[in-house]
């Protein structure tokens, strides 16, 4: 169950930046670890809060113009920019670094949710039972710029990892969507087990993260839409892609 919590995104959603070509450092919160964060102003503000939340309602008007506007898109496209640089730059000075990797997350990163949280009811909220449907029929579409970066790094000879706070009985549904969205190929596919079901996204994710370092993976950047794609470290870089929809601790 998500908490709404208007009144903190307040200030971020209801003037939205245009912010085309600009990506920003992002303050890591106090789980970061200090790694380096690069994002863009379209995320939702309190990273370091605890609880979960969604924009809600009152936001719809901002959020559908951005999402629908190519705001959203433009965005996502700066971040991806900077990811490739900044991996291929890492690349050239660690030839020798073992199976080097990038994590992706799938949620709002690599297939794009607009459409569900858009016509929830209220908008913007979270709707467990719709949630699952979009998951277990494949609605979310691609998110082209993300999709062009994985590409690149499947091409480049990265390792890819995806690991996504969907559970195990959406894996195979997921699995699916992915290969329908064009995300074909992948290492490893880490979904949550009834042993990481009470975890907080950021605590699976690192856990998740620690798994793949355990077999010798280099993580050199995780790419996501939530600070906790990225927090308690095993990691490079963090690739914070906008999201003004909800946020995950
Ligand atoms: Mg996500």
């Amino acid at each position: 169950m998500r908490i709404l919590g208007v009144a903190v995104t307040v200030a971020l959603v209801a003037s939205p930046v245009v912010a085309y070509a600009q990506t920003v450092p992002v303050d890591p919160g106090p789980i970061g670890k200090g790694k380096p964060i690069i994002g863009t102003t379209q995320n939702l503000p309190s990273l370091d809060s605890s609880d979960p939340y969604d924009a809600g309602p009152g936001f719809a008007p901002q959020l559908r113009g951005i999402y629908e506007n190519g705001t959203i898109r433009a965005l996502q496209k700066d971040v991806a920019k900077q990811a490739r640089q900044t991996i291929r730059a890492w690349q050239r000075q660690h030839p020798k670094a073992s199976k080097p990797a990038v994590i992706f997350d799938v949620d709002d990163t690599m297939l794009n949710n607009y459409e569900e949280y858009s016509t929830n009811d209220p908008a913007f909220s979270y709707d467990h039972a719709k949630d699952v449907q979009f998951a277990l029929e494949c609605k979310a579409t691609a998110n082209v710029p993300v999709r062009r970066l994985y590409r690149q790094l499947v091409a480049d000879g990265f390792r890819i990892g995806i690991i996504t706070g969907r559970p195990q009985d959406q894996r195979s549904a997921t699995r699916d969507c992915l290969r329908e969205r064009g995300f074909q190929e992948w290492n490893t596919l880490i979904t949550r087990t009834d042993a990481t079901s009470s975890l907080s996204s950021a605590r699976f994710k690192a856990k998740a993260r620690k798994s793949l370092q355990d077999k010798g993976w280099t993580i050199v950047a995780s790419v996501g839409d939530q600070i906790s794609d990225m927090s308690y470290g095993r990691l490079k870089y963090g690739f914070l892609m906008p999201n003004s929809m909800y946020y995950l601790p």
